[in-house]
This record gives structure tokens, sequence and C-alpha cells, in this order.
């Protein structure tokens, strides 16, 4: 595997590759790496010649300093993980090499809806963060696929909505591939690393409400079930953001279930000091 560090060393040597014909596949990540990153690198092998990951806990989409500063670093496991999967370059730049002119958010980018809601609601600033450094990876690593997780799902539509911003639709294959889970049901998270014993028996609590949620999507009151989702996550200590059962295409909430309307649900809740998500497709 390459290693690069400086985004100008990275994208001459990319750019030399594309000019030769060959694909790209592009794995953005913040390390901390595990099976879920894994199928992402798996995914761009098989439809790519070159497949690059970056490691980069980027400082811009942490709206609180000390998830930020508790984020989980293991960066020999994760050069072990992705050779283990000949991932073929990884992108390991420093926060001076992505934020030149100092770590501030001057930029912003039109995001509508999408930055107000769930995820935007409640850790402001934070899509703005995620578009500063995607944009800057996207013009350094210049992908033809891009792989990114459903377990992000908010992400992965914003991310859409800045490749349009930025006029790379035409140019960039954004492909999304599903949440790999525990055996017990828990997403895969980095984050999950932090979770005490106790705290990791509660965790599966998560996916069990979404899994209820999706059972009983066709015969059940929406608003109830969001309250029994609500209910069965503070019984089992934790402190939730939301529950949501919202439009696929657009995150806006729904209570009433419409034929042909793809939903969604969607949680983010805290066990203690660590803020996990989920979500699972209803229909
Ligand atoms: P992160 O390192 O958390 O920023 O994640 C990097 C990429 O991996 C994002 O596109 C995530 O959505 C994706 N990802 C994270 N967890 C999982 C998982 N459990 N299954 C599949 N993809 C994941």
């Amino acid at each position: 595997m390459r290693l690069f560090k400086k985004r100008e060393s990275l994208h001459f040597w990319l750019d030399l590759q594309q000019k030769n014909g060959r694909k790209i596949g592009f794995v953005p990540t913040m390390g901390a790496l595990h099976e879920g990153h894994i199928t992402l690198i798996k995914a761009s092998k098989k439809e790519n010649d070159i497949t690059v990951a970056s490691i980069f806990v980027n400082p811009t989409q942490f709206n609180d300093s000390v998830d930020f500063d508790k984020y989980p670093k293991t960066i020999e496991n994760d050069i072990l993980l992705l050779e283990g999967v000949a991932c073929d370059v990884l992108f390991l730049p420093s926060v001076a090499e992505m934020y030149p002119n100092g770590v501030v958010q001057n930029e912003n980018y039109e995001l509508g809806n999408l930055e107000t809601l769930l995820e935007g609601k409640y850790r402001p600033g934070h899509y703005q963060g995620v578009c500063m450094i995607v944009h800057r990876l996207l013009e350094i690593v210049s992908p033809d696929n891009l792989y990114l997780g459903q377990k992000d799902y908010q992400q992965c539509m914003i991310i859409n909505k800045l490749v349009e911003l930025i006029g790379l639709k035409e140019k960039i294959n954004i492909n999304i591939e599903p949440t790999l889970r525990e055996y017990d049901g828990l997403a895969m998270s980095s984050r999950n690393m932090r979770l005490t014993e106790e705290e990791r028996k509660m965790a599966p609590e998560i996916f069990k409400s979404l899994s209820y949620i999706k059972e009983n999507f066709n015969n059940k009151d929406l608003s109830q079930l969001v309250n029994e989702g609500l209910s069965a996550l503070e019984a089992n200590g934790f402190k939730v953001d939301y529950v949501e059962i919202a439009d696929a295409g657009t995150l806006l909430p729904i209570r009433k279930t419409e034929k042909d309307e793809k939903a969604i649900a969607l949680i983010a809740a805290f066990l203690n000091d660590i803020r996990l998500i989920d979500n699972i497709l209803l229909n």
C-alpha cells in the first residue's frame, strides 16, 4: 500500500494514473477502522483499478470538543486492516495539510433543509465541516467512484448535494453500502470502542427499536411508534436526541404511511457521553 501525507504528491500521482486510463475508487474515513469501513474498501476494489482510503479526523465537523479529543485513533491497526484487503493507497494528511490557513469554517454550502433537520439540528455546523473536508478531498483525489455507508444516511444525502453544488455530479458516481452490524445488531462504529462493558450491553437497544418500528410500520400509528422507541431507549439509559420516521428522499418527518413513499427510521442517542446513530429503511 502506498502512503501519502501531502495533498500535492497524491494528486500528482493519481492524475498520472487517471491519464493512463485507471479508474479510481475513494473511501474517506476518520480512521479507527472496523469491518464496516472494510466493506467499503472491498466494494471499491471490485469496481476500480485503484482504491484510495483516507484517514483524517476532521476538526471542523466536530461541534463537541470532547468528542473530537476522545475520537479513537488506532493508526497501526488501521494500516494492517487496509493492507489485509490490499487497499492501494492511504492518504493520511495532517490538520495543517488540510487546513493550511487554519481551522476555520469560512465556506458556506447551501444545504437547505438537510442542514437543519435531525443531525443538522443537533450538531450545528457539523455538515458545513463535512462539506469543507469532503470538498477538499474530492479535489485532491478526483475519484470516479465514491463509497459511503448507509449508517450515515443523512451524510450520504449531504455529500450527494455537495457533489451537485461543486459541479461534479457527472464525474463522480456515489455508491452507498449497507450498514455492517455486530452479531447483536449494533451498527459497527468507531465510537463503539469507547463504550464500557455495561454500555456495550445497552447499545443494541437502538437497533432493537429501529427493528420494532420496521416490523410495525404498516400496522401502528407512526407517532405512537416514535414514542414507543423513545420510551424504550430512555428505559435503557439513553439520552435521546431523536427517534424519527421520515421520508427517505427528503428526511422530512412523516406521520402517515403513504403508498409508494419510501420511509426511513433514524435514531441518535447518547449512552453517557457517547453519541450513537443508526437508521433502517422501512419499505
Ligand atoms: P467514519 O470513519 O465514521 O467517518 O466513516 C467512514 C465511512 O464508513 C462513512 O461513509 C461511513 O458511513 C462508513 N461506515 C461507518 N460505519 C459503517 C458500518 N457499520 N457499515 C458500513 N459503513 C460504515
